[in-house]
């Protein structure tokens, strides 16, 4: 008998997913007989679905919206940089039936950065991270490990951001309008918030103070370029889009599912580009 891996995407809604194109791209350039799909799982379903997985049906998927943060209490053992995170995307089922999971969001962000803006991270001083959700948490997290000097979070609810003082003793937290007095000190500046999305725009984010050796990122990649990253641009300064954040961040959970560690093409990213 062949035995097909499985794997899953689980979310609510689900259907505007890219990831079985990424995994399923992947599937068939190493010809691995497995499969990959996006399931819809209601939040009360949710504990149904691990026991499924649990069960043996699947190796293991991925976890988005809304499921993130739920899904830890369903696991039996936590990675301890997903536990400070406080959210896991990827679950993993153990030879035992253990389900482990796993944050690859903030490998994700690294993994971008590194491959479309070689260098981004020398000598880094200050960096300006807009907005307090999940995402920020993994990147905070993420830029820690770089050695970034101190971490701005700067959020619409200020609350928000200072609860970040309990993630990492080098975030200074702050609200949105303090962007432009920390704007000439910083050495990148990345955008968590869901502004951007469908071609919303900050009010008042004075671009134009960030100096020249100052790489500006955005996590949303619907659309690809956000007004703020064509702002950045038109302003001579690096930009790197949120899309590479996506087919990176899936890169750990197909390895660990199908035992090949993928990689991130420009043939890739190009098929996932087109659907957007
Ligand atoms: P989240 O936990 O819901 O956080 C949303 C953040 O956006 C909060 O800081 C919120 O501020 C802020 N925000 C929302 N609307 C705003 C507005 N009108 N003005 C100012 N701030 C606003 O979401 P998340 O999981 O962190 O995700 C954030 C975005 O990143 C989403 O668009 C998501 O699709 C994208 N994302 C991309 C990737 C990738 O692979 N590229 C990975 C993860 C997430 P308040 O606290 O004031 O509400």
């Amino acid at each position: 008998m062949i035995h097909v891996k499985k794997a899953f995407v689980i979310g609510h809604p689900i259907k505007h997913s890219r990831s079985p194109l990424i995994h399923g791209t992947w599937l068939a350039e190493h010809a691995i007989e497995g499969s990959y799909e996006a399931i819809d799982v209601a939040p009360e379903e949710l504990p149904a679905f691990v026991g499924r997985l649990r069960d043996g049906e699947f190796a293991g998927g991925n976890v988005t919206i809304p499921h993130k943060e739920a899904v830890f209490a369903l696991c039996d053992e936590v990675d301890p940089l997903a536990q400070r995170i406080g959210a896991a995307n990827t679950l993993v089922r153990q030879p035992d039936g253990c389900i482990r999971g796993f944050n690859t969001d903030y490998m994700g962000f690294l993994g971008n950065l590194d491959q479309n803006a070689p260098g981004w991270d020398a000598g880094l001083g200050e960096v300006i991270v807009l907005g307090a959700g999940g995402a920020a948490r993994a990147i905070v997290v993420a830029l820690e490990e770089r050695f970034a000097g101190v971490i701005h979070v700067l959020n619409r609810t200020r609350e928000k951001a200072e609860a970040f003082n309990a993630l990492s003793d080098r975030v200074i937290p702050g609200s949105i309008d303090e962007f432009g007095p920390l704007a000439p000190f910083a050495r990148l500046v990345v955008n968590t918030t869901s502004i951007g999305m469908h071609g919303t725009k900050f009010d008042n984010l004075p671009l134009d103070r960030l100096t020249a050796d100052c790489t500006v990122t955005d996590i949303v990649y619907t659309p690809l370029i956000t007004p703020l990253l064509a702002d950045a641009k038109a302003l001579g300064l690096t930009t790197v889009d949120g899309l590479g954040m996506l087919l990176h961040q899936a890169v750990p959970g197909f390895e660990a599912w199908f035992g090949v560690r993928p990689e991130v093409t420009p043939a890739l990213r190009a098929k996932i580009e087109a659907t957007l």
